[in-house]
């Protein structure tokens, strides 16, 4: 029996599908490589010594998708395919909806043809929406109002998945809230390289330590709600993210059915200058920045109630910012080597 990992070659589907060989699991993936790259699928197996099946398949492709649950024998669904771009997504926010939910639509389908009824997808913090005072997120909150596509993507997703669920109480899924992700395998193999300039926080500081950046722009230090004014968040691992995937997959080959909410965060916030000082001293760079006005959209400091996922699960995030400082240093100068060889 296997695990279908639509996504699986992108930065936190690749971490999982680590976490998964390792543990045992056979895994097959499935990506277009929109927004990966066709060597990350070597690189798994070259950091595990293990062999898995790879389609080039796109979500919203059926007939491939099909193609795929009638050549072989799976077991659970772990969704990692979408796009991500909060950005992006207010300036085109079909392409968001068409991609995300529609392939999110296509897939459940396929699922449900083929008789495959465990499904974890991968949520977003940003779910929760604007809660004013209330900072410390906890599953038991309705979700709240989105402040972008992207996000309306995932608490649909969400919505459509509760109704899967409501209808047919044979599904077994898990909704994983994630906060965020950084990191890298330590192996400096796999990790987060997007092209272009980034919008995220630790990427961002990676090119701008790697000088291909001059700058970082440390978007507020006037919040009133954080230690020393810049904006906080739940800053997590990316390699305890992929074993938080382990177990709840565990979770659901336990329990024939049901619908599970788990927030995967470590539970305390770190600020944005809290993480560029942690950068520049575990690694021995330089990270020059600027305090600059606020990012539109932009919420001073949440982070998770982690105790759902310690309790239920058996998953807390074990990793500390220094280990994600320097994973994704070693990621960025591993790639620089390979480039020079
Ligand atoms: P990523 O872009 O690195 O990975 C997504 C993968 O899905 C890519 O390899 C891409 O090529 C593939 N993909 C996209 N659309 C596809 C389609 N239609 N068919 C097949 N493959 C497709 O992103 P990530 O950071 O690994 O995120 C994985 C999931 O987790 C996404 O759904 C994302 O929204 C969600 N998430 C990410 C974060 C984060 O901070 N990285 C936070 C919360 C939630
Ligand atoms: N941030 C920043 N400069 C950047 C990118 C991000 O100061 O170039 C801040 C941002 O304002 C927020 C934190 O870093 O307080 C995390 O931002 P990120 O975009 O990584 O995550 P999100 O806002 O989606 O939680």
């Amino acid at each position: 029996m296997a695990i279908l990992l639509p996504g699986g070659a992108g930065y936190i589907g690749s971490h999982t599908a680590v976490e998964l060989l390792n543990a045992g699991k056979e895994i097959i993936i499935i990506d277009n490589f929109s927004n990966s790259k066709p060597e990350v699928i070597d690189k798994i197996k070259q950091i595990t010594g293990k062999d898995f099946k790879f389609y080039e398949v796109d979500c919203l492709d059926r007939q491939s998708l099909e193609k795929v649950f009638e050549e072989n024998d799976i077991d659970a669904v772990i969704n990692f395919a979408g796009f991500k771009a909060v950005g992006e997504s207010v300036k085109e926010p079909l392409k968001y909806y068409h991609n995300n939910i529609t392939g999110a639509v296509v897939l459940l389908q396929t699922m449900q043809k083929y008789g495959v009824k465990k499904f974890v997808f991968s949520s977003s913090a940003t779910v929760y929406g604007d809660r004013g005072k209330e900072i410390k997120y906890v599953e038991t909150m309705k979700r709240g109002e989105t402040t972008n596509p992207y996000g309306t993507t995932k608490s649909m997703i969400e919505k459509i998945l509760e109704d899967v669920y409501f209808a047919d109480n044979d599904w077994d899924i898990a909704l994983l809230r994630y906060f965020n992700p950084v990191g890298a395998h330590e192996s400096g193999l796999i990790g987060e390289n997007p092209q272009g300039i980034p919008n995220n926080l630790m990427p961002y500081i990676m090119k701008v330590a790697n000088k291909e950046l001059d700058h970082l722009n440390i978007f507020g230090n006037d919040y009133k709600e954080t230690k020393d004014g810049t904006g906080a968040r739940d800053f997590l691992h990316v390699v305890d993210l992929a074993k938080g995937h382990l177990k709840a997959l565990e979770k659901l080959e336990k329990e024939k059915s049901g619908l599970y909410v788990y927030n995967l965060g470590t539970g305390t916030p770190y600020t944005v200058q809290e993480m560029v000082d942690t950068f520049k001293r575990t690694n021995n760079v330089d990270v020059p920045y600027e305090y600059v006005g606020r990012r539109a959209g932009d919420l001073p400091i949440f982070y998770a109630d982690s105790t759902k996922a310690k309790k239920e699960l058996d998953w807390t995030a074990e990793k500390t910012l220094e280990d994600m400082c320097k994973d994704s240093w070693n990621y960025i100068k591993q790639m620089e080597k390979n480039k020079g060889e």
